[in-house]
């Protein structure tokens, strides 16, 4: 008998019908001897529609009210399904994270988890109930209601099964495992039986959002079996995220290609070549609580420089704004952006072994016409920023050079 933590995904709780589907699942599961805790997600499609409400009223809504409205979506699918359970003939109870509770620090929208209490919980398993516990939110010190950033109910799932202890947490979704590449954008994406936490890790903080990144950050830390599954299909084993490396396994170069559409480029033209520029051109955005990714500076031969870095796309006007101000107080020559840039990776712990992978993907890029705006690496990455309009050719044809197609 063990203790398994099963996060379902929006589309997997999308309608009553398939809450009674998970219900089914989870019966299965749970007859078989086992003590379970569920986490679901918002049915699909709610939560962007609850923050739409909020922006209905007000363009930069509160974001200590945003949480508030957004977890709901959250509390609607934990009562249905505990009542799906209970008319599998299950004893369930539901919780909100608050209820729980899922301490949380009190950075509204994007909230991380400091405790959880697992008294409720421990007790309803030992009384045979299967616990529903919502995905995406806990309570503050104060007992404010907090979310834990897009994709949090996975994140959920993992910082419970790590409270408990859990042997497994399973993360069922609408693929029946973690692939190549995104497997809706390029269909001869192969499924992985496995990938290491550092490779899962460079993925998801890429842009592959089949896992929340801070989920694989807390399995990593604490332990946790992960493991990715489908929750349409009942075959197969899904994707394991394996903590240590196979030293006996022959690795693929790259062992995935990630992409992210939300990125931005910034740039200021023409500022002085001296010490402290960047921090004064980044200090400000820094300031403002905005991101920066990769950063680029060329010195051209006047002695002034042009520095260029990429922040979310979400942050962009506010960027470029803060950009202007800057420009106008250092004399600098001008600001350019561009919001139609995206970033695409490769990764994988193959690459350590394997000069030459940069200068490989660089080609196959060059061959199809596509040009490079910035690069960055590291050991087991590397990124590229492109127009966005090339993308999907993009992570077509450098998944196929690197031999990850399914029929290679
Ligand atoms: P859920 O609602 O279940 O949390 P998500 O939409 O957050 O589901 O994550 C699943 C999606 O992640 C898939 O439908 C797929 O399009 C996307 N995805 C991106 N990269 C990958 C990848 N490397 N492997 C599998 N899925 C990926
Ligand atoms: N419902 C939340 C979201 O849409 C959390 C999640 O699905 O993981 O971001
Ligand atoms: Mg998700």
């Amino acid at each position: 008998m063990a203790l398994i933590v099963q996060k379902f995904g929006g589309t997997s709780v999308a309608t009553v019908e398939r809450i009674k589907n998970v219900a089914q699942r989870v019966a299965r599961w749970k007859k078989q001897g086992h003590d379970i805790i569920v986490v679901p997600s918002a049915m699909s499609g709610e939560t962007n529609r609850l923050i739409g409400l909020a922006k209905d009223i007000s363009d930069s809504p509160d974001p200590r009210e945003l949480d508030v409205i957004a977890s709901t979506g959250e509390q609607v699918t934990v009562g249905l399904l505990a009542l799906a359970l209970q008319s599998e003939g299950l004893k369930a109870k539901s919780y909100t994270g608050a209820q729980v509770k899922v301490l949380t620090n009190s950075v509204f929208t994007k909230a991380r988890i400091l405790q959880i209490d697992d008294s409720k919980i421990r007790h309803d398993l030992t009384n045979g109930y299967v616990v529903v516990v919502a995905g995406f939110q806990g309570a503050d010190e104060e007992g404010n209601i907090t979310t834990l950033g897009r994709g949090g109910s996975d994140t959920s799932a993992v910082a419970l099964a790590a409270a408990l202890n859990a042997d497994e947490c399973q993360i069922y979704t609408d693929v029946d495992g973690v692939y190549t590449t995104d497997p809706r954008v390029v269909p001869e994406a192969r499924k992985l039986d496995t990938i290491t936490f550092e490779e899962m890790l460079e993925m998801a903080s890429l842009g592959s959002k089949v896992l929340q990144i801070r989920s694989v950050e807390f399995a990593g830390k604490y332990k946790v079996k992960l493991r990715v599954l489908s929750s349409f299909d009942d075959e197969g084993e899904g994707t394991l995220i394996t903590i240590e490396e196979d030293k006996n396994m022959e690795h693929p170069i790259i062992s995935g290609i990630a992409f992210n559409r939300d990125e931005a480029k910034l740039t200021i033209l023409g500022v002085p070549d001296l010490p402290g520029i960047a921090y004064k051109i980044l200090g400000p955005i820094a300031d403002a609580n905005i991101d920066v990714d990769m950063i680029i500076q060329n010195v051209g031969q006047d002695g002034t420089t042009d520095f260029s870095f990429t922040v979310n796309r979400a942050d962009y006007t506010a960027g470029l704004e803060i950009l202007k101000a800057t420009a106008t107080a250092m004399n600098a020559r001008g600001v350019v952006g561009d919001n139609k840039t995206c970033k695409v990776s490769g990764v994988g712990v193959g690459m350590r072994s394997h000069p030459g992978v940069a200068s490989k993907m660089f080609k196959v890029l060059a061959s199809e016409g596509i040009n490079i705006q910035m690069i960055s690496t590291s050991e087991i990455k590397i990124s590229v920023v492109i127009e966005e309009k090339y993308l999907e050719l993009a992570v077509r044809v450098l998944h196929k050079a690197f031999g990850l197609d399914k029929s290679e």
